[in-house]
């Protein structure tokens, strides 16, 4: 095995870098090496676990004492003999669930977390042993503006964890059985603490279930279930917003011993687009009409969800006017219209003119009347007023 990187140069920021700094050199490699960016490449997925890694140890400050003063070696023991123990220990860091939710969700796209944390109680119905539900799944994923505004189809690939095949989910080495779990003598809970106050506990090593295996099967550990890459394709209506939720039934979590799967939840993003402003389902754009149309009126070329429009400038146009384009905003998502599109006008002044086009501005201003720029004349009266105010309250 290659020595291990340095968890700092890993992450590529100082020794003395704060919990933020961290954090944000982190989110920006996790970005970078997402699985669902570097679809089959292996190098990425292995940069991927190996900043991870690093963050998971950096950004807590026990572990990260603990690798300061002993490297690696320091950490062992926290992982167990198989090293860092990826996807177990990564579900227990809210802070790192929290910033690959903020760019792919509660799951992280790597980790799947119950959906909305209320998941759980679904499986705890099953019967010790029996058939249980898999749990729901929640991923967020980031989609183009274009996306929601026509609607799209995506395949995503999402590690989710199925039933293995090998053991068929009962997490026995074949032709083996399971017996009465020795840490809570088959009773599924612990008791801790003493004298009044005792808390009851789901068993940790047995998981709630009594029973424990005499022989885990090897391919899942004794976990009954495997990671696997699936692939979805997901149907992106047009008119979804950031925060919009696709629900896939029976996509999540495959079920244990014929439990039905859990469903699959998909929470949006929407990228925010340079030429629209969205609010709801209006559409707000600032676009830019050159100075001299302004001043003569003309028509222009506006873009709109459909193609350009042509939109009618009348002679001596001000800047801010806005225009209602009905109907030309995002789609509703329950099919039914569409929002307004709102064109506000902002002049465009000509960059660098030549000397021809100087001395005809120049030619303009000289036949040009005070009285018609009615704004800065108010101005200019409005100081002068304040002024004459200002001497008349001294006195
Ligand atoms: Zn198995
Ligand atoms: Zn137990």
């Amino acid at each position: 095995m290659a020595a291990k990187r340095d968890y700092y140069e890993l992450l590529g920021v100082d020794r003395s870098a704060t919990a933020e700094e961290l954090k944000k050199a982190y989110r920006k490699l996790a970005m970078k090496y997402h699985p669902d960016r570097n679809q089959g490449d292996k190098q990425a997925e292995d940069m991927f676990k190996d900043v991870s890694e690093a963050y998971e140890v950096l950004s807590d400050p026990q572990k990260r004492r603990q690798y300061d003063q002993y490297g690696h070696e320091g950490l062992k023991s926290q992982f167990g003999p198989g090293g860092f123990d990826f996807g177990r220990d990564f579900t227990h860091n809210a802070d790192l669930q929290d910033i690959l939710g903020s760019i792919f969700g509660g799951g992280g796209g790597l980790f799947d977390g119950l959906f909305g944390g209320g998941g759980g109680g679904r499986r705890s119905g099953g019967r010790p042993g029996g058939p249980q539900p898999g749990a729901d799944l929640r991923f967020d994923i980031e989609i183009d503006f274009e996306e929601a505004a026509y609607g799209s189809e995506r395949q995503i690939t999402l590690p989710i964890s199925v039933q293995c095949d090998t053991c068929h989910g009962s997490g026995d080495k074949p032709g083996t059985s399971k017996e009465s779990c020795r840490h809570c003598s088959g009773r599924g809970f612990v008791v801790s603490g003493n004298g009044f106050f005792q808390v009851r506990q789901g068993c940790p090593v047995c998981g709630g279930t009594g029973m424990m295996s005499k022989n885990p099967c090897r391919d899942c550990d004794g976990s009954g279930r495997v990671k696997k890459q699936k692939r979805v394709t997901l149907k992106i209506p047009n008119g979804v917003d950031t925060g919009s939720r696709l629900r896939m039934t029976g996509k999540g979590e495959g079920g244990i011993k014929g439990g039905p799967a859990g469903d699959l939840y998909v929470v949006l993003h929407v990228k925010n687009h340079p030429l629209y402003e969205r609010r709801e389902d209006d559409l707000f754009c600032q676009f830019p009409v050159p100075a001299d149309v302004l001043m003569l009126g003309g028509s222009v070329q506006v873009p709109t969800l459909d193609g350009f429009a042509r939109l009618k400038i009348d002679a001596g146009t001000e800047a801010g006017k806005a225009y209602r384009l009905r109907g030309k905003g995002m789609p509703r998502v329950d099919g039914f219209g569409r929002g307004d599109l709102h064109v506000h006008i902002i002049p465009e002044i000509p960059r660098k003119l030549n000397a021809k086009q100087k001395k005809l501005i120049t030619e303009f201003q000289s036949f040009m009347d005070q009285k018609q720029y009615p704004l800065t004349n108010r101005v200019q009266e409005e100081a002068e007023k304040m002024y004459a105010k200002k001497d008349q309250v001294k006195s």
